[in-house]
């Protein structure tokens, strides 16, 4: 069972030192349990925040433990009653080949409904964290302007596809000049800005003639600077990612804009909301029926990038935090 263990906690950019590729033994499946085989690993941004020591939502994951991470796959060996040798489930194996998961917590999926990839992408948790935000936080409304960034990204796709839908001009963010392609010509994006370019406050505040209503933020950092500069009043902003700063050993240099920014925040009467997709579980099922269609009518889209091997996992992750992937960044982990 090869395994990826969080071997010491990284300073900036993670790398081999941090996460080791070892053998480990295929654990034992108790009463109520699971052996699943690995076909696709999850890489996702939060990880990098797993991996660390600080305080936040969800608990680190211990230094020498498998690094978490959500799985699709196929279960070997059943001790629970509602799966069989055979089923493909949703789980959380982390970076593995072999786990044992509590038959409780897997969800089985049909793979006449979907690609069982997609469970994890946008189908699953990225998918539902851009629904989830964009309504619950964003409410576009008709004619509105919404700009997102990371936009090419798992998230920032179907946020942008769902704000088409609902009537908005929609401008995403992205860091390379074919992820801006694909988002106008594959997503319907009405412009897309690239925010490495020298200009990019000048093309930015050109594709928002009319100001930005909603900003759904993934990264932080200079996009969000430029954006705020742009905001109307009461302008909406669903704090989903701050992926620009993952990394940081410490604060940026100054000076401090954090009083600039609250007046900002005052004067623009401006809502800031962070979230975690988890907060409005309430909305799956409404999630899965209304993304169901709108893909089975073609209203949206999505691109997955499939690494093969789970001896490529740490370079691809760190391609995650450095913009080489093109879409939803999955490891195939084992055949399907
Ligand atoms: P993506 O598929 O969008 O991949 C990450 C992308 O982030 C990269 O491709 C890159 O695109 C961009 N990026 C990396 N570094 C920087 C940087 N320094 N400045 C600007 N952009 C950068 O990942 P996801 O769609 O899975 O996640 C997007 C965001 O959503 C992340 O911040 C993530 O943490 C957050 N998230 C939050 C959830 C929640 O519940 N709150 C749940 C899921 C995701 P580019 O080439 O454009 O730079």
């Amino acid at each position: 069972n090869r395994q990826i263990i969080l071997a010491k906690r990284p300073e900036g950019m993670p790398d081999e030192s941090n996460l080791v590729l070892q053998e480990g033994a295929v654990p034992e499946c108790g009463d109520g349990q699971v052996l699943v085989r690995t076909i696709y690993l999850s890489l996702d941004p939060y990880m990098r925040g797993r991996m660390s020591a600080a305080k936040s939502y969800a608990a680190s994951v211990e230094e020498g433990a498998v690094m978490e991470g959500g799985t699709v796959g196929q279960v070997v060996e059943s001790r629970h009653p509602d799966f069989n040798q055979g089923d493909y489930v949703l789980g959380r194996g982390g970076w593995q080949e072999y786990s044992v998961e509590q038959g409780k917590a897997l969800r089985k999926l049909d793979p006449a409904q979907a690609p069982i990839s997609t469970a994890v992408g946008v189908l699953g948790m990225p998918g539902f964290t851009a629904y989830a935000g964009l309504e619950e936080i964003g409410k576009p409304q008709k004619g509105e302007t919404v700009v997102v960034s990371a936009a090419a990204g798992a998230v920032g796709q179907v946020v942008g596809q769902i704000a088409k839908m609902k009537g908005c001009r929609v401008v995403g963010v992205a860091g390379a000049e074919d992820k801006c392609r694909q988002v106008v010509e594959a997503y319907g994006f009405d412009a897309c800005v690239n925010y490495k370019d020298d200009d990019f406050e000048k093309q930015l505040a050109e594709a928002c003639p009319n100001g930005i209503d909603v900003y759904f933020e993934n990264v932080g950092g200079k996009v969000f600077d430029a954006v705020m500069g742009l905001v109307n009043d009461f302008a909406r902003i669903p704090v989903c990612g701050r992926i620009a700063h993952y990394n940081d050993t410490g604060l940026p240099p100054g000076p401090d804009r954090l009083p600039a920014f609250m007046g900002k925040i005052l004067v623009k009467r401006l809502l800031l909301k962070g979230f975690i997709q988890f907060d409005y579980i309430h909305r799956a099922a409404d999630f899965q029926r209304d993304m169901s269609a709108w893909i089975r009518e073609g209203k949206v889209k999505y691109q997955e990038d499939v690494v093969e091997g789970l001896e490529n996992t740490v370079s691809a992750f760190q391609g995650l935090l450095q913009g080489k992937n093109r879409g939803k960044l999955l490891i195939q982990v084992g055949e399907d």
